[in-house]
């Protein structure tokens, strides 16, 4: 595969990504501002989380549903590297360990060491 074709997936990628916030920027608040239960950890039983393979543990994910996760690196793909993951280092209402804040689960926190399909690799 050429590199035109792989920087342009990810071109893309990035490009939805950002689209994703245009709802919060369109109604003045910043992702993190969205937030309605700052605490809460997001549940994996949430519809969203589900459709997206949401887990708090990034090594029990369901690869046959989502390959992307055994890809080459994919080892190390979690929501600690992930470019949507912000203000780690916050407790989750009854969770151990670190949560954050994303942009694609405004409902709730999601964990350091969690993973869903969307992720990208953080600049
Ligand atoms: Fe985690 Fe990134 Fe998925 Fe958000 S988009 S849940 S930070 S892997």
């Amino acid at each position: 595969m050429s590199s035109n074709s792989s920087s342009r997936r990810e071109f893309c990628k990035k490009s939805l990504l950002v689209l994703g916030a245009a709802p919060f920027i369109a109604h003045g608040l910043t992702p993190s501002r969205a937030y309605a239960q700052g605490t809460k950890a997001i549940a994996e039983t949430d519809p969203q989380a589900m459709a997206l393979g949401y887990v708090h543990d990034a090594t029990k994910v369901d690869t046959t549903k989502f390959p992307k996760k055994k890809e080459a690196g994919g080892e190390n793909q979690k929501c600690a590297t992930c470019m949507l993951y912000v203000k780690g280092g916050l407790k989750a209402d009854g969770m151990e360990g670190e949560y954050g804040q994303c942009s694609i689960f405004p409902q709730g926190l999601v964990a350091a060491n969690g993973w869903c399909n969307t992720w990208a690799k953080k600049a």
